[in-house]
């Protein structure tokens, strides 16, 4: 339901939670972020209000300076802490708003690979799809423009790698999905509210398109993995 991702300077997980709460009112389940801390992909999760997820934050602190957060309104298995994103598999962790449509059939594919999914939604399965083409030995960017082609249904998407502290690679058909652009800072929300507080400079992804993002900013590619650009505009939202 909501999606944020932040590249950035300092700290990220209170930046996360700040930015979903700004998702709030768009209803939500459960919640969660993934980091980078030290290498390795770690997550917190939690069901119901943001406010849970926050305490748990409190008890088990998550660092690292690259993220992504998510809320979820279920639409493929019920609202429980396993089905909570961020969603993980071999060096990824994805979160994802929308319905993945042929997510049966894939798994089908992974179960012949000896992958089985903890949970019941949709959003694993593009985990570990990704996760299997890392194994395979693809980088990141390469894994992802394997997979989205698979991929039936509407979608935005937003994901994180081990052993990447300055990586984040997000996608979006059929689901709206905005980058922002700070200082030496790059962020995504699937709303543009969640960004607010934190830059004005904004690009829309259009129909298809996928963005590798770095700290030093944006690669986007439509969806025959084409190199576009895409207009950065200024957009002074209500803080
Ligand atoms: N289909 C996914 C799930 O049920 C994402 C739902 C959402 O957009 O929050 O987990």
């Amino acid at each position: 339901c909501g999606i944020v991702g932040v590249l950035g300077q300092h700290e990220v997980a209170p930046v996360l939670v700040e930015a979903l709460k700004r998702l709030e009112y768009r209803g939500y389940d459960s919640a969660g972020i993934a980091t980078v801390t030290d290498g390795r992909i770690t997550r917190r999760r939690a069901v119901g209000k943001l406010a849970n997820l926050s305490d748990l934050l409190v008890h088990q602190p998550l660092r690292g300076q690259v993220g992504i957060g998510h809320t979820r309104w279920a639409t493929h298995g019920a609202a429980t802490e396993a089905n909570a994103h961020p969603h993980t598999g071999h060096g990824v962790a994805v979160v994802h708003n929308g319905i993945i449509e042929n997510y049966r059939s894939l798994s089908e594919g992974l179960a012949e690979q000896g992958l089985v999914p903890q949970s019941q939604t949709d959003t694993e399965i593009v985990a570990l799809l990704i996760g299997a083409q890392l194994a395979a030995g693809l980088a990141p960017a390469d894994a992802v423009a394997a997979v989205l082609p698979q991929l039936h249904g509407a979608f935005a998407l937003c994901m994180i790698f081990d052993g990447y502290d300055d990586l984040m690679i997000c996608a979006r058909r059929g689901s709206p999905l905005v980058i922002g652009h700070g200082e030496g800072e790059m962020f995504v929300g699937s709303d543009a509210i969640a960004l607010a507080p934190l830059t004005d400079r904004l690009t829309y992804l259009d129909e298809g398109d996928w963005a590798v993002l770095t700290r030093a900013g944006a690669v986007i590619h439509d969806a025959d993995g084409v190199v576009v650009t895409r207009v950065q505009q200024r957009v002074a939202l209500d803080q």
